[in-house]
């Protein structure tokens, strides 16, 4: 997933309301098809695999558009262990009405006590020679995983949207499952959907329109219940290479694939570094505005935001991201949430790679500096608000919610910790121990103590210098940053500055300032700095008074040379509109107001109502603009930012 910064209020939120403990841990011990022995504690799941576990899933499923539900059945197969008659799955307020076995005959089922976003365990008393088991079942409207988005929220604004979001723990909301990240499994589908429209999988897809309205599906390759995805709208196809291609609104569909042409480029450059790529297509679903995250890596199609249609290709990484999670994170699999940075710390730095590769080294290192500025950022406000625990890479999230480890440093502490790993050893012997992880472990799962133990009997081993410098228990057990983390540096963003400084003290006047070959990556940087000097954290009040005046009219300016307030770039607006209200430059508000009501991505919504929130007046002003524009966001992103306004 690309979510990054995710507010530390909201961080807060879950974490206190949802201090309940799943009930149902179980130590798994079964085999899984790969021979690896199954040892796997997942807190976030009642599931029993270790016992019976889920090996194929048949979907037979009807999109009911006006009432906002999925009903018809699944049939599951099952591995199972001799002795073992009950199977648990996952649910979260599903209605089951019926459960058979592959005769028909009716199996004794019941569901358990429910609980916040854990759900309640289905379970279903199997005959001996029970192997596959059908379960009808309708989700109640508006499930936790399933967005319907109407016709005015679309990019057309004709047709109704519907997309899912499955990561962490939502699959159980439409699909009764196991949904453990562990548990791979192959599943088939038939979806029926309004004639006319397209329905999409995580799975071999359509490119044309069938009048029926009836599609099927299928995923012959073992991948996690997170990764179940189904969208369906009027939806367009377009080819950009051999094995890839863009799913879009027709109106969008020009413009996005415009911005990611390099796509092809991209997956030939990930297959050189770490392998074959081994998903067959790769193609993207930009959805409408109201997704509340950057993208999801659901296997052969990921879902993306239409807020990196940004028309100058800025940002392209959002597709390097998801691509590399074709290799960490749908190959080779967090074993729970509490490894979430096996998942995210390898694709930020696999990412990283496949732009540098892409674009150059002195690009990338400005994304690096960025990524750095908020990590630092991110660890200082989780000390703040008493969760430093939550800044080691090994998480704990026993009886929380899985998104709580949706942080920076999943993605960038575990990025910056394999960038360490990367200058002790080398880049070359790194990138063979790499392949080697990747292809050994594919189609399975590891823990963080699995990959150290891989690590060090791979690698580090092999030098007792290496093995020492990388420390890597700090890292992962220890909080905050080791004091062995370089920050990165980059000459581009060093040259902002200088820029800065030099406006700033009066040496150069705002139309003398040399900004040619300014990419969106200097811009956010230039806002962020210029907010550091503007707005310092700990300014006493009386300085502070002097210090908005002078802030207000260096933004008026500003904006009036640059332009931020009118430009399409979500990271810049949403930087820009941040300062601004933090400074109290208001003459934008009608911009930043727009702003809010048309995307829907909870990082770009959060740090503009956070600092709202800080003044009556802005108060008054971030309700109004949440009444209005709360119908068009995701409940994910709904969620937290009333969570702000309270
Ligand atoms: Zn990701």
């Amino acid at each position: 997933m690309f979510q990054k910064s995710i507010s530390s209020l909201s961080v807060l939120f879950f974490s206190a309301i949802l201090l309940i403990t799943c009930q149902n841990e179980k130590k798994y011990v079964g085999t899984q098809k790969n021979s690896k022995i199954f040892s796997v504690e997942d807190p976030h799941s009642y599931s029993n695999p270790s016992k019976i576990r889920v090996t194929h899933m048949d979907l037979n499923l009807e999109i009911l558009w006006s009432t906002h539900i999925l009903k018809g059945f699944v049939t599951v197969t099952l591995d199972k262990n001799e002795n073992a008659d009950t199977l648990i799955l996952d649910t979260r307020q599903l209605k089951i009405s019926a459960v058979q076995n592959i005769s028909g005959k009716a199996l004794n089922y019941w569901l358990g006590d429910s609980k916040a976003i854990f759900g309640a365990p289905l379970y279903i008393v199997l005959g001996k020679d029970d192997k596959k088991v059908k379960i009808v079942y309708e989700t109640i409207a508006n499930a936790a995983a399933l967005q319907w988005v109407s016709p005015p929220q679309t990019h057309d604004k004709k047709e109704e949207f519907l997309y899912s979001q499955s990561q962490a723990i939502l699959a159980r909301s439409w699909v009764p499952c196991q949904d453990a990240p562990a548990v791979k499994f192959t599943y088939t589908a038939k979806i029926k959907t309004k004639p006319g429209y397209l329905a999409l999988m995580s799975a071999t897809n359509p490119q044309e329109v069938n009048e029926s309205g009836i599609y099927t599906f299928e995923m012959d390759q073992p991948i996690s219940s997170y990764l179940l995805a189904l969208s369906s709208g009027e939806i367009s196809f377009k080819a950009l290479g051999n094995n890839c291609g863009i799913y879009a609104e027709p109106g969008m569909l020009e413009k996005a694939a415009w911005e990611f042409a390099d796509m092809q480029k991209m997956i030939d450059e990930a297959g050189k570094l770490y392998g074959t790529y081994m998903w067959k297509r790769y193609d993207v679903l930009v959805l409408p505005p109201s997704f509340p995250f950057g993208g999801m890596e659901n296997p052969r199609l990921t879902f993306a935001t239409p807020t990196v249609i940004t028309g100058d290709r800025s940002q392209v990484s959002l597709i390097a991201h998801e691509l590399a999670h074709s290799w960490s994170g749908n190959l080779v699999t967090n074993a729970t949430w509490n490894d979430f940075w096996l998942n995210e710390g390898f694709t930020n730095y696999f990412e990283q790679r496949i732009m540098e590769k892409l674009y150059g080294k002195p690009y990338d290192e400005m994304r690096q500096v960025l990524a750095w500025n908020d990590l630092e950022k991110t660890i200082a406000e989780m000390k703040a608000d008493g969760l430093l625990g939550d800044t080691k890479l090994k998480l704990n999230l026993k009886g929380r919610d899985p998104d709580d480890g949706l942080s920076d440093v999943a993605y960038d502490k575990g990025r910056f910790f394999l960038c360490h790993l990367e200058k002790i050893v080398g880049k070359k012997n790194w990138d063979d121990f790499l392949n080697k992880y990747f292809k050994a472990n594919a189609f399975s799962y590891n823990n963080t103590e699995d990959f150290l133990k891989y690590l060090n009997q791979e690698l580090l081993d092999k030098n007792p210098e290496w093995k020492r410098l990388a420390n890597a228990s700090e890292w992962m057990y220890g909080e905050g940053l080791p004091k062995d983390a370089v920050k990165p540096v980059s000459r581009e963003l060093d040259k902002v500055d200088l820029l800065i400084t030099n406006y700033l003290n009066g040496t150069l006047k705002i139309d003398r300032l040399d900004t040619s070959g300014f990419t969106s990556h200097h811009w956010q940087y230039f806002i962020r700095q210029l907010g550091k000097k503007l707005v310092p954290e700990n300014s006493m009040n009386s300085i502070k008074i002097v210090i908005e005046l002078n802030s207000i009219y260096i933004l008026t300016e500003i904006d009036k040379q640059y332009k931020f307030s009118n430009r399409g770039n979500a990271e810049i607006c949403c930087d820009w509109f941040t300062l601004s209200v933090k400074v109290g430059y208001t003459q934008n508000r009608p911009q930043t107001e727009k702003f809010l009501v048309s995307i829907g991505r909870r990082k770009f919504l959060m740090p503009i109502y956070e600092a709202l929130v800080k003044t009556p007046e802005g108060k008054i002003s971030a309700k109004q603009v949440f009444e209005k524009a709360k119908i068009g966001y995701h409940s994910v992103s709904a969620i937290s930012v009333e969570e702000v306004l309270k």
